[in-house]
């Protein structure tokens, strides 16, 4: 095969207990997941139809990483989500990600009916920590955290989610042809808020390997 110039390699993310990586193929996000944070973002907390969204692979960033703050925002938010890795046979691993959101952004699309992609969709806008396969876990009931700072500001508990692992990667069987590489980020639990230049996140799910990142 030749091409016209050399193609960008696979994004990858580490794998606990083997030095085999883990190649990302698309990311998808759910939005609006947990009724304490539907209701701090003004929504109507009736169960209907799940949010979805999508991150390209090359927005990842690995645990460990400085972030430069992005462009054209004066409100990046961070959002605290259990990451699920879907391999050949279904889940194959999880992880703690944090969807970053220009949440200044994603108002003005919201008003204007317009799409997210400039609000979420944006470089180094999906940190995610090195994934744990599933088979070594049960993260069923796990608690969920994030710390800014060494504080915490987002605290709750997988169970809590609207829509459950199951019933998001059945819905995006259906409608998005869910495949082996795909990551879904399940959306966030209540306490979003802004991050500043100088900040650490930190995020935690319990049985999981954190992420930490810090913003430059
Ligand atoms: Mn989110």
């Amino acid at each position: 095969m030749r091409y016209i110039f050399p193609p960008t390699a696979p994004v990858t993310l580490a794998v606990l207990g083997t030095s085999a990586r883990f190649p990302v193929r698309r990311i998808y996000c759910v939005g609006r997941n947990y009724n304490e944070h539907v209701k701090e973002m003004g929504g109507d907390i009736t169960r209907s139809e799940p949010v979805f969204f999508t991150k390209a692979a090359e927005t990842l960033v690995a645990s460990g990483q400085d972030i430069p703050y992005p462009p054209n925002t004066q409100e990046l938010h961070h959002e605290v989500e259990l990451v699920v890795a879907i391999g050949p046979d279904g889940i194959f691993a999880y992880g703690v990600g944090i969807d970053l959101t220009r949440r200044d952004l994603q108002t003005k699309a919201k008003a204007q009916g317009g799409p997210w992609a400039r609000a979420k969709n944006f470089q180094r806008s999906a940190p995610c920590s090195t994934l744990t396969r599933a088979e070594d876990v049960d993260i069923s009931r796990a608690h969920i955290v994030l710390r800014k700072n060494g504080d915490i500001v987002q605290s709750s508990s997988l169970n809590k989610m609207i829509w459950s692992v199951e019933e998001i990667i059945r819905y995006l069987q259906k409608d998005m042809d869910l495949q082996a590489g795909d990551l879904i980020y399940t959306g966030t639990p209540a306490g979003v808020g802004p991050v500043a230049i100088g900040d650490e996140l930190s995020g935690g799910i319990e049985g999981l390997e954190r992420i930490t990142v810090r913003f430059v």
